[in-house]
């Protein structure tokens, strides 16, 4: 029997949320039932509602940052039982056999993954993603939530953890060169960002957060970054010339990506993870000067995932944010579009309990 659940749907890409019900399907053997307590909201939510990144596929729930407790297994379950806490990131499925999958980089399945949301699933149907009150899910997707973090501080880790410790991880931000730290730039202080700071920090880097003012100057401080520069200075370019080994780039807006090259040293990687609506324009000449290196990431696979959540858990890491109801979505969105949260707002799911389905 399929299981009924109170979800937050979206009907069009200029409707509010409305709380109705979705059923999630009938748990196979080898699928996990978890009862999410908290969900993320990830940037990628707002590009995808907003259809900024082409036609959602209407009517919708995102959500691909998970935390939450396994509520029962399939009879072939292996790996998981009730009671377990768990999460689930950006995807719910892969072929599990190409040369990706089997090198643990599922984000990057030659049959394309199957994304948590607005994807197509094995069985046809749209995937409906983590602002509910349950999600089902293969149990080769479902990661381990470490016992001392609270779900809410957890659930950003399963997006925004995991998009910047596989990069900074990739490009050695824990690495020395030429006898001294690697000098890490984020850039945007985001939901990713401020898991960026704190991971590159925990990973030995030293951080410089570039962001658009000076206004989270004292947070980033708190998160580990030995400075902030405000990108708008009238000189900011002209300044820091050359000086960053690794930018991590999270913005989800346009920028002039020719200039911030020109922060880097050479040999320096700028390691986009930020996905604008639109294309941004690269002179070629931007890095062939300096043999500078422009390279993207895209998540990261489910072994590094619990991995980054391990790291995480051992230097006591957990995303900072604003817990916010179901009722406060759609204004939830529109703080984040701002830039204004701190910083990653999370869904209570518990609140569906105070709204009665559509
Ligand atoms: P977010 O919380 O909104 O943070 C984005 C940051 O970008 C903002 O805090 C802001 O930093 C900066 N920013 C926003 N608008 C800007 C503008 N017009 N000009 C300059 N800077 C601007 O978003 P997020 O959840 O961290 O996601 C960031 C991006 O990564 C999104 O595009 C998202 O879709 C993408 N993403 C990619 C992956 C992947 O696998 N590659 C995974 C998850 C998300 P300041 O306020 O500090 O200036
Ligand atoms: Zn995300």
């Amino acid at each position: 029997m399929p299981i009924t659940v109170k979800a937050l749907q979206k009907t069009g890409h200029d409707q509010p949320f409305r709380v109705t019900t979705i059923e999630r399907r009938d748990p196979r053997a080898d699928d996990v039932v978890i009862d999410i307590r908290a969900a993320g909201i990830c940037h990628s939510d707002i590009h995808t509602i907003r259809n900024e990144w082409g036609e959602a596929s209407f009517p919708l729930t995102v959500g691909h940052e998970i935390a939450g407790v396994v509520s029962a297994v399939g009879e072939d379950v292996t790996g998981w039982k009730v009671g377990d806490r768990v999460g689930v990131g950006c995807m719910v499925n892969s072929c599990g056999t190409c040369e990706e999958c089997r090198a643990d980089q599922e984000q990057n399945c030659l049959e394309g993954n199957v994304g948590t949301y607005n994807a197509k699933d094995v069985d046809g149907t749209v995937t409906q993603g983590g602002y509910a009150e349950k999600v089902v899910v293969n149990e080769r997707f479902v990661c381990r939530v470490p016992d001392e973090m609270a779900f809410e501080a957890a659930a950003p880790l399963l997006c925004a953890g995991i998009t910047t410790y596989a990069p900074l991880r990739r490009w050695g931000a824990g690495e020395q060169v030429a006898g001294r730290a690697k000098r890490v730039a984020v850039l945007g202080l985001g939901g990713l960002g401020h898991m960026g700071v704190q991971l590159a920090a925990a990973m030995g880097a030293e951080v410089t957060v570039l962001s658009r003012s000076l206004k989270k100057e004292q947070d980033a401080l708190a998160l580990g970054a030995q400075r902030v520069l405000a990108t708008t200075d009238e000189n900011f370019f002209r300044d820091h010339s050359g000086e960053f080994d690794l930018i991590l780039n999270t913005i989800s807006a346009d920028i002039p990506v020719d200039r911030y090259l020109r922060l880097l040293t050479p040999r320096g990687v700028m390691a986009v993870v930020g996905l604008p609506p639109a294309k941004q324009p690269v002179g070629f000449g931007s890095l062939i000067g300096g043999n500078k290196v422009l390279a993207g990431s895209n998540i990261g696979g489910i072994a590094e995932t619990q991995e980054m959540l391990d790291f995480c858990a051992e230097h006591g890491l957990a995303a900072k944010i604003e817990v916010i109801g179901v009722q406060d979505a759609d204004a939830a969105y529109d703080r984040v579009v701002a830039g204004d949260v701190h910083f990653r707002a999370v869904i209570d799911t518990s609140t569906f309990a105070d709204v009665a389905a559509e």
